[in-house]
């Protein structure tokens, strides 16, 4: 790849960092101008530059600002005699060349009185050495150091990249061919040839002269043996010696010029580095001279560390250290900072697919990564982010993404063509014709991502079956697709539940495993068999698959504690929730509490996964200003030690047997879900209200005495039917959501006991559990059917499934279906959004769905395609109408089709008393009893 040349200032900023002064001065120059007229004049700039010894300024001025400043760096450049290389090298030759000069470049005098490079850091130190070892340098300090080196090792030999000691052993040549300097024969010291100038030495020791007090630095040991444990180490630091002389000791390495450094770990501005140590010194030299010429491979057969090589993505052989040491350009001192088992753990935990999500959002314990991406409710870093950086950890090139355009059209005639493969009756023509064509055709969206190995091999594709309205929303959900693969896929691995085995293909998901499992070999060998060192606590995380998943939020938390008073108003699914809590973990004999993890506000939105399903079900049984606490399962040791903060030392000798993990939450607020705050905002009496009297207004023609609402959810129909006069006898909802039952079964209750005391004809009611894409002949033939936005939580080819059930098997005389008209979302959206913070380009173009839980939205055309389709194959007629709104373009918010049953007089024909009854009674309010 070729580099641009640098800039001038780029140059002098490397050299000079910020002891280069820029003084830019604004000068007001004549432009000349009409004889006459007040002369014209203008702003130009002059510019400036203090280095450490040296000065200089712009003899002319600039019309702009940093013209001048580049003119001013470029002039203090060539005084300094610096070129910066115009054509940087492209060949294996060219970089040998280069990384010849520059290492003797390190070395001269003028270099190192006023550069900031770190190397001057060891430099100086050295120079404070008695003996032999006076003004020496390990040749890893370079590596380590400095960036270029690297560069041009690479460009020498590519394996340099994740091979430190081939890069020590391409630097060891060099070094004995570079002039000025002189490397050992039998270790890797480096040195000037000549002594340096007294000036050097003295402003070097000057540079030091702030004695230091002795500093301790805690780093840790991963030792080469996967079953052996971590151990963590205080190291001594003291002022006269160079750091890696400690290393060394630690790492029982001959001298520090044996110790060999990673590249640094984590963050760009961090100093955390392995250091392991260098063997033979034969061996290593003979390492590059082999790859310069044949790239044949080395033998060397030292025990690679598994897990060092992991975390820091370069091959690394023995017992390493984990440490946090360092010059850096940033300050002249040692710059050291304590590593810490949990600060190992958090690296670890980092190069997970969720890992990064959690801690984007400070919350080791409690975050998940998420099921479904809403902009309005995601936390932390984006799924595209987070995909980014776990490919960048993976040391993987950046995902790519391939966005399409899908014109709506397409979608409509896959539709339509499913639909109208029905059997023609003769209403088909009556109906058919009402279906008007929509002229507006937005434009939807399809995100594919690719993810490819180091040599640029596919590794994985997803391809996209959705498609959304935004650019932006088809590559997040699409990145959080490949995700949340990525993400069961880790969780078998670190699980160590039976053999793992890679799905060839699962949900749009291709994985070309042969590279894949080359890429990932590293990863797998540090998890494949003793990843963790405490089996016990290995124990499965939670839900892997999205179906369990589902089963999972059902599971209950067994709370204790339970204070406050219930205030009525809770967490429901797709509200906002504001939570705090702590998580603790207790010894058995109580005698210890380690606090892990707290948080004073913790917002997610219920029911995306967003938490730990037990802490989401404790969630979901409070209501706001309740706190509660429960005992959760123990989650792996990797993420407790992650989460263990100062306590990590402790933790690492608790046994998982001897404790459990407790948390306490209080429910601060709660904002209710997007569709509903919109539909409340914008309508009025709300579009909920509507749909109801849209009902109430059908039964009462129809002098309806039976109604089942499909997918009632928590009873609201129902529930506001029991206010209204109606003819009904004879009420009943399903729904596959026991919460939701539960809720209803509470309200409806209320409602009847109350009305038996006054009324006569109180109706029945009776709450099924079941799913409404399978037939309970007991709800055969009733006079209505309501199915009030529900299908668009179900996949369309469930929509459809269900359509076909309800009116070839349940045959309602009418039969009202509601959905959300896609159309109307610019509207909705548009107006009365409540949230402050989204991105600007919210208002452009047409909009999201309303709720994360939406499997679709339709347009009119894409709904009556799938009603019209419908009704002509099952023999009803069908009418389209709506709520929220004139009717006028773009239609109604909540777009409602009403089927009519067009053969009368069947009612006995399929009864079956026995047979297909899969429905659960769960709540049943015979009229005589209801008390
Ligand atoms: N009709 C209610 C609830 C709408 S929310 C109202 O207007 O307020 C959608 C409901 O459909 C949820 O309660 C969900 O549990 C339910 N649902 C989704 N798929 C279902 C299925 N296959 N069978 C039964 N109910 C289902
Ligand atoms: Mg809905």
């Amino acid at each position: 790849m070729p580099t641009a040349v640098p800039t001038p200032k780029a140059v002098v900023h490397q050299r000079f960092g910020a002891k280069a002064r820029y003084t830019v001065e604004e000068v007001r120059e004549d432009v000349g101008g009409c004889p006459g007229l007040a002369p014209q004049t203008r702003n130009v700039y002059r510019c400036a530059l203090d280095l450490p010894g040296l000065s200089v300024a712009t003899p002319g001025t600039f019309l702009r600002k940093k013209d001048a400043e580049q003119a001013a760096a470029q002039i203090a450049l060539d005084k300094l005699g610096i070129h910066p290389t115009a054509n940087s090298p492209t060949t294996p030759q060219e970089a040998w060349a280069e990384l010849i000069a520059r290492i003797s470049g390190f070395f001269i005098d003028e270099n190192f009185l006023s550069s900031t490079h770190p190397l001057i850091g060891h430099l100086c130190v050295s120079l404070r050495r008695t003996g032999d070892l006076i003004g020496r340098l390990p040749l890893s300090a370079i590596a380590a150091c400095d960036v270029k080196v690297n560069t041009l090792c690479k460009l020498i030999d590519h394996r340099a990249e994740f091979d430190p000691l081939l890069v020590l052993s391409l630097l060891y040549n060099a070094a004995k061919q570079s002039p000025g300097v002189s490397v050992s024969d039998s270790n890797f010291w480096i040195q000037s040839e000549k002594p340096y100038s007294p000036e050097a030495v003295d402003s070097a020791l000057e540079r030091w002269s702030g004695t230091t007090d002795p500093v301790e630095v805690e780093a840790v040991l991963v030792p080469h043996m996967l079953e052996d444990e971590l151990k963590t180490v205080r190291i001594n630091l003291r002022d006269n010696e160079h750091y890696m002389s400690y290393v060394a000791a630690e790492l029982s390495a001959i001298d520090s010029s044996h110790v060999l450094v990673s590249r640094t770990i984590g963050k760009t501005s961090s100093e955390i580095r392995l250091y392991f140590a260098a063997a033979n010194i034969h061996a290593v030299s003979d390492m590059s001279k082999h790859a310069l010429d044949s790239l044949g491979d080395g033998d060397i057969n030292w025990q690679v560390n598994k897990r060092a090589s992991y975390i820091c993505g370069q091959t690394i052989y023995g017992d390493a250290l984990l440490a946090n040491i360092g010059y850096t350009r940033r300050d002249s001192e040692l710059h050291t900072e304590d590593v810490n088992l949990c600060s190992y753990y958090r690296i670890l935990l980092g190069k997970l697919p969720d890992g990064n999500c959690k801690m984007s959002r400070d919350s080791i314990l409690a975050a998940e990564l998420p099921s479904a991406y809403s902009r309005f409710s995601w936390k932390g870093l984006s799924p595209r982010d987070l995909l980014c950086s776990f490919c960048r950890l993976q040391r993987l090139p950046e995902p790519h993404f391939a966005v399409s355009r899908v014109s709506c059209d397409t979608l409509m005639s896959a539709v339509s063509s499913e639909e109208r493969g029905a059997p023609a009756g003769s209403a088909e023509n009556q109906y058919t014709n009402d279906v008007r064509i929509n002229k507006e055709k937005p434009d939807l969206f399809k995100c594919e991502v690719n993810i490819r190995s180091r040599k640029q091999e596919v590794l994985l594709e997803y391809s996209a079956a959705d498609t959304w309205s935004k650019e932006s929303d088809a590559i997040q959900n699409s990145s959080l697709k490949v995700l949340i693969w990525f993400n069961n896929y880790f969780k078998k691995l670190t699980s160590k539940t039976g053999k793992l085995y890679l799905s060839e293909s699962t949900a749009g998901v291709k994985v070309h495993s042969n590279i894949f499992l080359q890429e990932f070999a590293m990863c797998l060998s540090v998890y494949g068999k003793n990843g963790c060192s405490d089996s016990a606590m290995c124990s499965a995380v939670g839900p892997f698959s999205m179906d369990t998943q589902k089963k999972h939020l059902e599971s209950t938390a067994k709370l204790t504690h339970i204070e406050g008073p219930d205030s009525g108003v809770f967490p429901s699914h797709g509200s906002l929730t504001c939570i705090s809590y702590t998580a603790s973990l207790v010894t058995k004999d109580k005698a210890k509490t380690y606090l892990l993890e707290s948080h004073n506000e913790f917002e997610f939105e219920i029911g995306t996964g967003a938490v730990s399903n037990q802490l989401e079900s404790c969630v979901t049984q409070l209501s706001v200003n309740q706190t509660a606490r429960f005992v959760a399962e123990l989650p792996p040791r990797d993420l407790i030690m992650a989460a263990s903060c100062e306590f990590s030392h402790d933790l690492s000798n608790v046994s998982s047997e001897s404790c459990f993990l407790e948390f306490s939450v209080k429910v601060l607020q709660v904002t209710e879900p997007l569709e509903d705050r919109m539909e409340k905002a914008l309508f009025s009496p709300p579009l909920s209200k509507q749909r109801v009297e849209f009902a109430v207004r059908h039964i009462n023609e129809l002098h309806a005495t039976t109604l089942v609402d499909f997918g009632c959810g928590s009873g609201s129909l129902l529930d506001s039917l029991l206010e209204h006069p109606t003819t009904l006898e004879k009420l009943v909802g399903v729904d596959i959501s026991r919460k939701g039952l539960t809720r209803a079964a509470k309200s409806l209750h209320q409602k009847l006991s109350k009305k038996s005391t006054t009324q006569t004809n109180v109706p029945t009611a009776v709450l099924y559990d079941g799913s409404i894409t399978d037939y309970d002949s007991r709800l055969y033939g009733f006079d209505i059917g309501t199915c009030l936005e529900v299908i668009e939580h179900v996949e369309e080819d469930q929509a459809t499934l269900f359509g076909n059930v309800v009116l070839s098997s349940f045959r309602p005389t009418v039969l009202i279906v509601s959905t959300p008209n896609y159309e109307y979302n610019p509207i909705l959206q548009g107006s009365a959004m409540p949230n402050k913070d989204d991105e600007a380009d919210e208002s452009a173009g047409p909009c999201k769905f309303r709720n994360h839980d939406h499997k679709f939205e339709w347009t009119r055309l894409q709904f009556q395609c799938w009603a019209t389709g419908l009704a002509v194959k099952h023999s009803y007629s069908v009418e389209f109408s709506g709520v929220g709104g004139s009717g006028e373009e773009p239609g109604y918010a909540s777009q409602i089709a009403v089927f009519r049953r067009l053969v009368q007089g069947q009612e006995a024909m399929c009864l079956d008393e026995d047979g297909d009854q899969p429905y659960e009674v769960l709540w049943e309010w015979p009229n005589a009893c209801v008390n």
